[in-house]
This record gives structure tokens, C-alpha cells and sequence, in this order.
């Protein structure tokens, strides 16, 4: 278990991804009450003045988005979120998931946070004190998700992993079509890297053999993807989305690709299944 998020927090590929648990999050207590799953939850808070600073992802990443003057709804929302860690202004705190919905439950809600790594399930611990509906699970996400949801009708679930285990695309996709297959009324959000092509389409082939029905896909590539060992861009795959998913992730993604991006980015949200 090398992998460290705090490197990567508040990157280009943390924005895509928040912004849009935030408004889907919003999407699901319209309709009452809503249980959050988090399959790997990470440690809910990062401070930038760490591993953050040699990494320079967030310098590029939410840094930029804090000092942009014209931000669309969904973008502006997420910096209102990480403005609250940050009350003097200066950005050195990033809210994880976990923070970042523990803060939005309303009467009824419920998050659950699952992490493998031991000191970083310490952290989450610690920052999940505050909320009395949100906590923390030891142990792997994949392999409980499926009992928690379960025994939550209508639950929406987060899987956002490493992607350092060979076997993370299957898990991934097999766990999100099994949720489906058993309440067709869930909604499971799936974060993704974009490297190449094809294990992206391997990643999709996938769930739809599993039966996970209509997925929203939401891709933001920050450049061509030429290089396959290198973060080209990301996606966020979304069974069952709401009424407006469409035009939301476009919102995201294309905010984050124009102004974040290189040469040659472009956002692609499209329907599949
Ligand atoms: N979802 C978090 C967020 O948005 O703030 C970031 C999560 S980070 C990308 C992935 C986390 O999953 C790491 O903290 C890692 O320790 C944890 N992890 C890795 N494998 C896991 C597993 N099988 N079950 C639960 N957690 C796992």
C-alpha cells in the first residue's frame, strides 16, 4: 500500500471528481434521505504544505481554481466548500470526500467512509468526529460496499481507488454493476484515470457485461492520450444518473479542461449502455 493521496490532492482530477459528488450528492437529497458509501474514503483532509507542495498537482490544480475571477455553479460551489477549511483565505487545506459530504448531511443522512491503510483510517477517524451520521470502516471498501448498500436502499456510492493494484479496473466495475444488479434504484459514481484508451474501453466493456445499465461518462483529458504511462486525464462513470447529469459534467469537465488543460484538451460527456 504505497499509494499516498496527499500528493495528488486538489489536482485537476480531485476538482472533476468533487465537484460533481457535490452536485449529485445535492441531486439524490432532493429526492429524501440519502445514505453516501465511500469505498475509499482517503483521509477526508490534506494539508497542501505537504507532500502537496513537492508534487505542485494542487499549485496546478485548486490553486488556479481559487484565483479563477469567472466560475460556472458547479465550480463555484466546490470553492465555496474548500474555502470553509481555508477561513483566512490562503488554500493550505483540501477537503477529501468524506469532508466533503459529512458537511452536507441534512436530518436522515448517512455517510460511511471505508479505508484499507491503517494510519490514514486514523486520520479519517479524526475528522469525522464532528459529524455524528458520518463514519469510518476499516478494511477493504470492495468487499463490504456490497452489505452496506444492501441494507441502504437507494444508497449513493463513491469508488475511487488507486488504481495501483492490477485488479482495481475489475473491482472497480464488477462492485458498481453488482450494487446495480441488486438495487436498480442506487446511484454509483466511479472515478477513473484516463492513461489510454483501452483500458479505459476494457473498464466500460466491463460494467456493461456486468448489467449496470445506462452510465453517464464524463471524461476531462488534460492532453492527447500519446502517453500511456502518464495521468493524460480522468473520468467519472456514473450508473444511473440523474435528470441533468449531461449538462452538469459538461459544465465540470469543460471548465477544467479549457482552463486547466494543455494543448490538445478536450471534455467528452456522452451516454453509454
Ligand atoms: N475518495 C477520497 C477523496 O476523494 O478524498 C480519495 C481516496 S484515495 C484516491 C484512495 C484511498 O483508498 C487511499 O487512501 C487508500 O489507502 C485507500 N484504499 C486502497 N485500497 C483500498 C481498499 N481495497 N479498500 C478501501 N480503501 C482502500
Amino acid at each position: 500500500m504505497n499509494y499516498r493521496h496527499s500528493f495528488h490532492a486538489g489536482n485537476f482530477a480531485d476538482l472533476v471528481k468533487h465537484a460533481l459528488v457535490l452536485w449529485l450528492l445535492e441531486q439524490r437529497q432532493a429526492g429524501g434521505p440519502v445514505t453516501v458509501l465511500d469505498t475509499h474514503a482517503g483521509a477526508g483532509l490534506y494539508d497542501l504544505a505537504g507532500d502537496a507542495v513537492r508534487s505542485r498537482e494542487a499549485e496546478a490544480g485548486i490553486n488556479r481554481l481559487m484565483a479563477s475571477g469567472d466560475r460556472p455553479p458547479l465550480i463555484e460551489a466546490l470553492a465555496a466548500a474548500v474555502a470553509v477549511s481555508n477561513p483566512d483565505g490562503a488554500i493550505s487545506i483540501y477537503p477529501g470526500s468524506p469532508l466533503l459530504v459529512a458537511r452536507r448531511l441534512r436530518s436522515g443522512d448517512r455517510y460511511v467512509g471505508f479505508e484499507l491503510n491503517p494510519p490514514v483510517l486514523a486520520l479519517l477517524e479524526d475528522v469525522l468526529i464532528p459529524f455524528a451520521a458520518a463514519g469510518a470502516r476499516g478494511g477493504d471498501g470492495y468487499d463490504q460496499v456490497l452489505t452496506e448498500a444492501a441494507a441502504s436502499p437507494g444508497a449513493f456510492v463513491l469508488i475511487d481507488p488507486p488504481f495501483e493494484q492490477p485488479d482495481d479496473y475489475h473491482r472497480a466495475a464488477d462492485t458498481a454493476a453488482a450494487i446495480l444488479r441488486a438495487d436498480p434504484k442506487a446511484m454509483v459514481a466511479v472515478w477513473t484515470p484516463m492513461k489510454d484508451m483501452e483500458t479505459f474501453d476494457g473498464f466500460l466493456r466491463r460494467l456493461e457485461r456486468g448489467g449496470a445499465g445506462r452510465a453517464l461518462v464524463a471524461e476531462a483529458r488534460l492532453r492527447p492520450l500519446t502517453n500511456p504511462m502518464k495521468m493524460n486525464g480522468c473520468a467519472m462513470v456514473v450508473l444511473n444518473p440523474p435528470p441533468g447529469a449531461e449538462a452538469a459534467a459538461s459544465e465540470v469537465c469543460g471548465w477544467v479542461t479549457e482552463r486547466l488543460g494543455e494543448a490538445g484538451a478536450r471534455a467528452e460527456v456522452w451516454i453509454s449502455g
